[in-house]
């Protein structure tokens, strides 16, 4: 198959060592190995933010996709009398709604068109209003990076409604966790949802859920899915390091190399500037050749993922295929934008000469 550069917001390009992580000797998942392995990946987990564990947070490990985390999350903190208010500008919110029907549970959307910022003045308003009805929210429920756009939510502004209103907040990070800044301490979260796969670069297969250890501990009983409940994965990892079922052992591997550099390079914020400095390097050099972004303000962007309008001349399937052809994997619009825009994350293992390369290509 052909070596790609993968320019999609996850699975992302890996470095040669988390690949090779990959290849480890069989492991049983009831072998103490296992036990040692899942416990060190949680504690490094525990350690990319050092505000979440002295919060009182503590990670879970599922299997599954970015999703998996999100429903597992939904499912296991929302109890069945909760009601929550989700706040959404683009697919991932909608698609916590979609979860939310399906778990047959009770809440109110505030949806925002996908190029717009998420609407706090109607949040507050609703807030207020559901304070004076019999059945208040019992959780905010938004998306941190909304992949859909590119745009890094402003959850600095959604967390102070939280903590000023006393309502707890669940979040999506699936796209941010170790790219962005999550304020543990200040946004009044209880619960954030993540994978392995994008911006920490490890492979498929897991994803993880950082919640509240109070919250953990009084979620029993809440999950309708036996296989998505929380509370089971988080009762035996935290007292034996065991999961529940079989977990995908090969993509834990590559997990803990993939926590093992972020450390050796410096974190989470040395991530977020070198993302930063190859995105806005794209930015800067497309819109020299009249390519413009799809947010109005560059400031809107989180720092690995940039929304473009495709030119007016060309498709998207002729620059995807002449990308792909020469060693690069760009990404489409979602719903209504698809064939209107594209989409290019700078995370994983790529460097500036690759964006030169890339940009030299388009
Ligand atoms: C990638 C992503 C997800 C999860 O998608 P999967 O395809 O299940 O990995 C969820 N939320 C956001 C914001 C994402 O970017």
């Amino acid at each position: 198959m052909q070596k790609l550069k993968l320019l999609n917001p996850g699975p992302v390009t890996l470095t040669q060592r988390v690949r090779e992580s990959l290849v480890k000797p069989d492991l049983c998942h009831r072998e103490i190995e296992f036990s040692e392995l899942q416990k060190d990946i949680l504690s490094r987990l525990n350690k990319i933010y050092p505000e979440s564990k002295k919060n009182g947070f503590e990670s879970v490990l599922l299997s599954g996709s970015g999703t998996a985390a999100v429903e597992a999350m939904l499912q296991s903190v929302l109890s069945q009398d909760s009601k929550s208010l989700v706040v959404a500008n683009g697919v991932y919110g909608e698609r916590m709604e979609a979860m939310l029907k399906a778990q047959k549970k009770s809440f109110e959307i505030i949806k925002s068109d996908w190029s717009d910022p998420l609407d706090l003045l109607e949040v507050e308003k609703r807030i207020v209003l559901s304070k004076k009805s019999s059945i208040p929210f019992t959780h905010i429920l938004s998306i941190h990076h909304e992949t859909t756009t590119g745009r890094l939510n402003d959850i600095e502004g959604l967390g102070k409604l939280c903590r000023e209103y006393g309502v707890p907040l669940l979040l999506d990070a699936v796209s941010s966790f170790a790219g962005e800044w999550i304020d543990f301490e200040n946004w009044n979260l209880q619960a954030v949802a993540a994978t392995a796969n994008k911006c920490i670069h490890g492979v498929p297969g897991v994803c993880f859920v950082v919640a509240k250890k109070e919250v953990l501990n009084s979620i029993e009983g809440n999950s309708s899915s036996v296989y998505l409940d929380l509370f089971r994965y988080w009762s035996e990892q935290s007292k034996t390091g065991f999961s529940p079922f079989t977990q995908a052992v090969q993509s834990l591997f590559a997990l803990q190399a993939a926590l093992e550099e972020l450390e050796e390079q410096g974190g989470w914020k040395v991530r977020h500037d070198h993302y930063l400095s190859l995105s806005e390097y794209v930015r800067d050099k497309l819109k020299q050749k009249g390519i413009d972004t799809f947010l109005a303000s560059n400031s809107s962007y989180s720092a690995l993922l940039t929304s473009f309008h495709m030119p007016k001349n060309r498709t998207y399937v002729e620059l995807h295929d002449h990308l792909k052809k020469n060693g690069f994997i760009i990404y489409a619009g979602q719903g209504q934008f698809s064939g209107e825009i594209f989409r290019i994350a700078t995370m994983g293992d790529l460097n500036i000469k690759d964006m030169e390369t890339l940009i030299n290509l388009i």
